[in-house]
């Protein structure tokens, strides 16, 4: 039995750990606060392998020039001069050509080709955790809203998407398909049937308890500080002493980056801060998970309360929501809700997190050059919920038998 130690218990921690041990590793998972505590907690659970494209797009970057000059909500650079931070923006930049963009989708699309089969897997396995097939909808107030949106779509289907084509829907369809929507605000709509939604939160403790089940363990309240190896395997150092493991996957979301630099990893991870709230409301509640297109929101119909999450913060180093972010996300949804509406103009809580996002918009999953046994899964900025099955799925038999696929090559932690 191969002995691996996981760290970090986010949505990527738990779906790697849960994998291993389902293929007969024995595992042990070190968190440094709460399993399921991190930017996996308030996102909006979407799995949607129909929009999975790189950040880095063509016309991305005037976009966000855009929205930085509007002082739009949606995008939020806070300058800095950090060299890491102006590397990575200039990797950004470059990773936003056509060529790049399109490559990048190609590498998703493979990875993405058994998503929704592994989530049913896991039910099929005994995991339990709140999950729609109800689709995606993505919802405009005006007819050029949606371009960017048909433009993307378009282009997965260019390179490969299989999952069908989006159906187009005028206001009355849009009405008919889902009351909650304000049929006097919005005009034109996308749905995306094959998409789903998960709370993310049950997705993690469904996990948590399956790999706890399955005879693995997780220790919570235990910081990971390094790793060394020897020729038997690793030592891994925590604040509560070492703990042994033939193989290390470290899946510690935004802060992998720097477990990982002393073993010559370069790939620059910088946070993205988002937001949500979740919040019960008045009337019908949406049946789909919504896309509000102007407002940039996502909009997350759960049985105990909508969830609407959104922002992209480059710069911002702190999990923390600044005053005001959750009233300000209820405000820019209202428009396009009218059987349903937040019972609240306030939120009582608004959840920030920090997503790890690269600078070409992949994540990272694979071992690390010269650095035998030492894996990473991590970097993966807005589709971290989306991944996690798959990411696992194809690290796993590498971990445990150093089976590699060509899927696997563009994600590989040595590219720069
Ligand atoms: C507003 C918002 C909406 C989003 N919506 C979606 C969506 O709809 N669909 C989707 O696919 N993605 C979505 N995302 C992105 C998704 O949340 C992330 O990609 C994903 O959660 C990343 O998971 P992770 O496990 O890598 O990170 P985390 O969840 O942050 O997990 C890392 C864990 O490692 C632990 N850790 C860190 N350092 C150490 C250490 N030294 N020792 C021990 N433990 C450590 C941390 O405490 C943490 O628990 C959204 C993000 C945001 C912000």
């Amino acid at each position: 039995m191969t002995s691996v130690v996981v760290v970090g218990g986010g949505v990527i921690g738990l779906a790697c750990g849960w994998e291993l041990q389902r293929l007969g590793a024995d595992v042990t998972l070190l968190e440094r606060s709460a399993v399921g505590g991190g930017v996996s907690r308030g996102n909006t659970g979407w799995v949607v392998p129909s929009m999975a494209s790189p950040l880095p797009a063509p016309g991305m970057v005037r976009e966000g020039m855009r929205q930085l000059v509007t002082r739009g909500d949606a995008f939020v650079l806070r300058p800095s001069l950090d060299p890491s931070f102006v590397r990575w923006l200039w990797r950004f930049w470059r990773s936003s050509s056509s060529a790049r963009f399109d490559a990048g989708v190609r590498a998703l699309l493979a990875l993405n080709r058994r998503t929704l089969e592994l989530f049913d897997a896991y039910r099929d396995a005994g995991i339990r955790f709140e999950m729609h097939s109800t689709g995606l909808l993505i919802v405009a107030r005006t007819l050029a809203g949606l371009h960017h949106y048909r433009d993307i779509f378009r282009r997965l289907r260019a390179l490969g998407y299989e999952g069908g084509e989006p159906v187009e829907l005028d206001g009355t369809r849009l009405a008919e398909l889902e009351p909650a929507l304000d049929s006097r605000n919005v005009e034109v709509g996308l749905h995306a049937p094959v998409d789903r939604y998960v709370r993310p939160e049950e997705l993690m403790s469904g996990l948590a308890d399956g790999l706890r089940a399955a005879g693995g363990h997780i220790l919570e309240g235990r910081e990971v500080s390094n790793m060394r190896s020897d020729t038997e395997g690793w030592t891994v150092a925590t604040d509560a002493g070492g703990i042994r493991a033939e193989k290390v996957v470290v899946a510690a979301g935004l802060p992998s980056a720097s477990l990982l630099r002393p073993f010559g990893f370069r790939v620059a991870v910088q946070p993205a801060r988002g937001y949500s709230v979740t919040i019960p409301g008045k009337g019908t509640p949406p049946r789909h998970a919504l896309y509000l297109a102007e407002a940039k929101l996502g909009l997350s119909p759960f049985a105990s309360g909508v969830r609407i999450a959104g922002v992209f913060e480059l710069g911002a180093a702190k999990a923390e929501a600044p005053a005001g972010a959750g009233k300000r996300l209820l405000a820019a949804a209202r428009p396009y809700l009218a059987g349903w509406q937040p019972e609240a103009d306030e939120p009582l809580a608004t959840w920030a997190g920090l997503r790890p996002a690269t600078a070409d918009g992949l994540p990272l999953i694979g071992e690390l050059p010269g650095n035998r046994g030492l894996f990473v899964a991590a970097g993966h900025g807005m589709l971290g919920v989306t991944l996690a099955p798959a990411t696992a799925a194809l690290l796993a038999p590498l971990v445990l038998e150093g089976r590699t696929t060509p899927e696997l090559e563009p994600f590989a932690p040595g590219r720069n």
